[in-house]
């Protein structure tokens, strides 16, 4: 399965569940606060070290991708393009790793 694969499974689900399937269907302001409260939740599961079972962090990543790709499939981005051409260009940037202020734990 590739990732453009999943856009299809995902517009297929949303055009099932009325989730919109076309930009004029949906407030994008609305769907990228959707994609927020992803990522918080995810942050939350593994500040409460919650690993398996329902809302779990895997879980919550996998709902931040399902939200980013229903985003794709609206505005028919190939997002597998997109991914390929910014790893490409990301190979030739660099970065200061001592000037960035993160915390990996
Ligand atoms: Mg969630």
């Amino acid at each position: 399965m590739n990732i453009n694969i999943l856009v299809k499974l995902i517009m297929d689900q949303a055009k099932e569940k009325g989730f919109g399937t076309r930009p004029e269907e949906i407030s994008v302001a609305e769907k990228i606060a959707l994609i927020h409260s992803e990522v918080t939740e995810a942050y939350i599961a593994y500040r409460h070290k919650k690993f398996d079972g329902k809302d779990c962090f895997a879980e919550e990543l996998g709902d931040i991708i399902q939200r980013v790709l229903h985003l794709c499939g609206i505005f028919n981005i190939d997002i597998e393009k997109e991914i390929l051409k910014k790893i490409k260009f990301n190979k030739k940037r660099k970065w200061d790793c001592h000037k960035i202020n993160e915390n990996h734990t």
